[in-house]
């Protein structure tokens, strides 16, 4: 009798520290990290240290430096989470060192065909844009379809004619060129040329597609009311055809948000990350399995995207100011501030 007691209370004991451990992990992951807080990425892929000069890896930490500072300031006056990612991706967006806007990659035609959305978590309502070819600022049409349509995505010619009735800047198509992007499409399309020679089409554009940089931008902001939005805006993919769209434009792929849980963005491969549905995947996992952010969002890209077969990565904020990046890539242009306004800026892989 004595015996089974003593097992009885040494089983007691064991369940109760159990318990407590289990309640310190979730203490952890729901304790308020940061009051309001901001992150932004440039893309991911093949991005090697030993490529870099110094004065491009300069050029890439200041300009995502001053993107994250424009949402930052906004942030910090109490401004709308929607307004911090408007401001950090204009930036991005205007420079030719990103896919998007300015420095938007060239489709196989030699255009240039840009996507972007937008979502807002407190209310779950989102706007996006796909293959518009002469606004400036693709993120502002997404949060325009999203403010003033009763539409989600809006397409090519119309999107366009959407922008410019709204009041958008409108630019001619050539001021979206550069050098860069031109010659990019260009090697691809001479290396096609000779592989199609050698009729390994298919085995070529994976294994390009594998080593490429995605420039996409997107940001994720949360603000001193405790509403995440988040935004993602990109030239698509080098050598695209057929009016190709990938996952930027696509809610639940390319961007999600939810007061609830978290707000994510994308870059990467696009096809995979709409197959994968990896930024709602990422605020599912958190809402239905209770796990953290950091959890989520390891899962999503180390195992499911991974296997998938998808390459890329993500960044996340959820709606405790806890931060994520994640990626599968050799580096992803990433940056993140506190609300102590605590910068970091990174580019490769730790
Ligand atoms: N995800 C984008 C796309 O597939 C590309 C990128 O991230 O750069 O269109």
């Amino acid at each position: 009798m004595k015996q089974i007691t003593t097992i009885l209370l040494l089983l007691l004991f064991l369940s109760s520290c159990k318990n407590d451990k289990k309640q310190k992990t979730k203490n952890t992951k729901d304790i308020k990290q940061n009051e309001f807080a901001i992150i932004i990425h440039g893309g991911a892929g093949t991005i090697l240290k030993k490529n870099m000069t110094p004065e491009k890896e300069k050029a890439y930490q200041q300009k995502l430096e001053e993107a994250i500072k424009a949402g930052y300031s906004i942030l910090k006056k109490g401004g709308s989470s929607t307004k911090a990612v408007e401001a950090s991706i204009h930036i991005m967006e205007n420079s030719p060192l990103f896919n998007a806007g300015k420095g938007a990659v060239f489709t196989n035609a030699e255009t240039n065909e840009m996507d972007a959305s937008i979502m807002e978590g407190k209310t779950l309502n989102a706007g996006a844009v796909a293959g518009v070819k002469t606004v400036k600022n693709p993120i502002s049409a997404a949060i325009q379809v999203m403010n003033n349509s009763n539409h989600v995505l809006l397409s090519g010619i119309g999107a366009d004619n959407f922008a410019k009735e709204k009041g958008l800047d409108i630019m001619d198509p050539s001021y979206f060129y550069t050098e860069k992007r031109f010659k990019s499409l260009q090697r691809i399309k001479n290396k096609e040329k000779t592989q199609l020679d050698h009729d390994e089409k298919s085995a070529f554009y994976d294994t390009d597609i594998k080593d490429s940089k995605f420039g996409t931008v997107g940001c994720v902001a949360l603000d001193k009311k405790g509403n995440i939005t988040a935004g993602t805006s990109t030239g698509g993919m080098t050598n695209k055809r057929w009016n190709r769209i990938g996952d930027s434009p696509i809610i639940g792929a390319g961007t999600y948000a939810n007061n609830a849980t978290c707000g994510v963005s994308s870059t990467g491969w696009g096809e995979y990350f709409i197959r994968g549905v990896v930024a709602h995947d990422i605020a599912a996992q958190m809402e239905y399995k209770n796990v953290s952010l950091k959890e989520a969002t390891n899962d999503v890209i180390q195992n499911k995207l991974t296997n998938l077969g998808g390459t890329g990565g993500i960044i996340a904020l959820d709606k405790n100011g806890n931060m994520s990046f994640e990626f599968n890539t050799a580096g992803m242009y990433r940056a993140s501030m506190n609300d102590k306004g605590e910068l970091i800026v990174k580019i490769y892989k730790e």
